[in-house]
């Protein structure tokens, strides 16, 4: 029954560790899948979008 050995070829979600199942690879889990998702959405929505570098030059030119 336990022929294949899951500890060789297996990878292991980076979310928890646990071994990866080809359903969700590379995790282990929808729920993993989904951490991994919102965090990838969370830093995109930390990184400020707003580009003051013209606006400033501008600023100090017409000056
Ligand atoms: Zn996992």
């Amino acid at each position: 029954m336990a022929s294949k050995n899951p500890s060789g070829k297996g990878k292991n979600c980076p979310q928890c560790g646990k071994l990866m199942e080809l359903k969700f690879r590379p995790f282990c889990s929808q729920r993993c899948a989904q951490l991994d998702l919102s965090k990838w959405l969370n830093e995109e929505y930390r990184v400020p979008v707003i580009e003051t570098d013209d606006y400033d030059e501008d600023e100090f030119e017409e000056e």
